[in-house]
């Protein structure tokens, strides 16, 4: 019970990495504000967290959108009293080099990814500035330390929010709150299977692909992710402040061949 007695709220909980999250969290004691665009997805998910014996509650908020950010930061905090843990996970990906990338497109990713974490950052810093306590953990990618092909929006998102935690964490150091980053590689998500099937005739060769460029012989899965978000949003974790942990299976420091 590693998080007993910790609430927690996780954006884009809905599915893949922030699902399982979700549930990792619950199992080890947390109470979970399950945040999803979808209120099907999210409602799916704290479903199977109370199936589970765990304590969840679904907040639907589009985290682009201050008034909804605010408004589900302030009944957050009216149902559960605290936040302990803010898992800025929500996220899209962006596809295309720069000049194939529309404007709209370039606009909604940068939306999503950045001004998603700005936004529900701001309404709960000053909640955990108040109570000198808290740990946010902000999703990155090892696409913000590597170059790879036709991924210029989202890249440049994943840079972005590596650069955010370590700003943040330097202003919000002195109120006994830590930011840090996950830095994931590719992660067998329906976010992932979607830009397979958009990108690849053949899934198999599409997985084969993927494979080539990271140490591990296996597919990172969300439960890998879970995991390390577990350990930042612990205790075990008070002396990692503004850093990148990545879960990556040898993509960012590793080389094949
Ligand atoms: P996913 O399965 O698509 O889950 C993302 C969730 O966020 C979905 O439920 C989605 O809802 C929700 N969402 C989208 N826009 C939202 C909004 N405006 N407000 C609130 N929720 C919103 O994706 P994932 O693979 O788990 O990715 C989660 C995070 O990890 C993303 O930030 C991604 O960039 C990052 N990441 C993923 C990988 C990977 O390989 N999978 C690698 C590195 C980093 P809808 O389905 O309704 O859109």
């Amino acid at each position: 019970m590693r998080l007993a007695g910790k609430n927690v709220l996780i954006t884009g909980a809905g599915s893949g990495i922030g699902r399982s999250t979700a549930v990792l969290f619950a199992k080890e004691g947390a109470a979970v504000l399950v945040n999803d665009i979808s209120e099907s997805q999210g409602q799916a998910a704290v479903e199977e967290i109370v199936s589970l014996g765990g304590k969840a509650r679904f907040i639907q908020a589009d985290v682009t959108d201050a008034a909804s950010v605010e408004a589900m930061v302030r009944q957050a905090l009216e149902q559960e009293g605290s936040i302990d843990v803010l898992f800025n996970n929500a996220g899209i990906s962006g596809v295309g080099a720069l000049h194939e990338v529309e404007p709209e497109q370039w606009d909604r990713v940068m939306s999503i990814n950045i001004k998603g974490v700005y936004l529900t950052s701001k309404y709960v810093v000053p909640h955990m500035m108040e109570r000198r306590h808290g740990s946010i953990i902000n999703m990155s990618s090892c696409i913000a330390e590597i170059g790879l092909a036709r991924r210029a929006s989202y890249a440049a998102t994943k840079g972005a929010v590596l650069a955010l935690t370590k700003s943040m964490q330097v202003d919000y150091a002195a109120y006994g709150i830590r930011v840090n980053a996950l830095l994931p590689g590719t992660i067998f998500t329906p976010f992932v299977e979607q830009y397979l099937k958009n990108s690849y005739d053949d899934p198999e060769a599409a997985i084969a692909s993927l494979k080539t460029r990271q140490l591990s012989g296996e597919l990172g899965m969300p439960e890998d992710v879970a995991q390390a978000a577990l350990f930042l949003a612990s205790d075990e974790s008070k002396f990692m402040m503004g850093s990148p942990l990545y879960i990556d299976g040898g993509v960012v420091f590793g080389k094949n061949a």
